[in-house]
């Protein structure tokens, strides 16, 4: 088992993190478990977001780190809330507030045009200077609903509606982590991972 730091201290991603990771020989162990601060997420790309917690975990433990950057973009807004998601309705906006946010600047805006994805990033890296990071991505393609529907998930979730009608707070979560860009991302990510170990395995 080898120890990898998670630069997250959201105890539901740790979950759906170790449980994706769980048998690929890694013990994630969350940062908070090392008293280190969190880098401000000053970037405008999820990549360098990502990549900054990733690399700031892994120098202040020593260990190899996963980091992860995600957010909405709504192709109508030219990909904005993107990294801004989560204060989108400002610094001490709630999600009740962002999705309100959203909704206005999407008023008068028709069906057709309310294209939008889920984007999600992860990065692996061996050391704080490895010079080769894993990148995985993963999207989710839906669009934004007139208004929220279902009382599951989180952030912008009542308001994405999927091909099939349903918005992403009305899947159980099972189904939305199957689905869903994080999901996607940390699959790539345990394939990566996986041929990663392959390679070293053969020396
Ligand atoms: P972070 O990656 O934890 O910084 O999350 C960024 C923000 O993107 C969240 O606070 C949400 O507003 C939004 N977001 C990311 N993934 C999801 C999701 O699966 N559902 C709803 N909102 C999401």
């Amino acid at each position: 088992m080898s120890r990898v730091v998670l630069a997250s201290g959201n105890a539901g991603k740790l979950r759906e993190f170790a449980d994706m990771l769980a048998d690929a020989g890694i013990e994630l162990v969350p940062q908070s478990d090392f008293a280190i601060s969190q880098p401000p997420e000053t970037a405008v790309t999820f990549i360098e977001n990502a990549l900054a917690k990733a690399r700031h975990a892994a120098r202040e433990t020593g260990l190899a780190a996963i980091a992860d950057d995600s957010g909405l973009e709504v192709d109508a807004l030219g990909g904005a809330p993107g990294v801004h998601s989560a204060r989108f309705a400002g610094a001490h906006g709630d999600d009740r507030e962002n999705n309100a946010r959203l909704l206005g600047e999407l008023d008068g805006v028709p069906a057709e045009r309310r294209t939008a994805r889920y984007r999600a990033v992860l990065i692996h890296l061996r050391s704080a200077d490895d010079p080769a990071p894993i990148v995985a991505e993963g999207t989710w393609e839906g669009r934004i609903a007139a208004g929220p529907r279902g009382d599951g998930g989180f952030g912008y979730d009542p308001l994405f509606e999927l091909p099939d009608g349903r918005t992403a707070a009305e899947l159980p979560t099972e189904e939305k982590n199957l689905l869903s860009h994080r999901g996607k991302a940390l699959a790539e990510l345990r394939r990566r991972l996986d041929a990663l170990h392959d390679r070293a395995g053969r020396g």
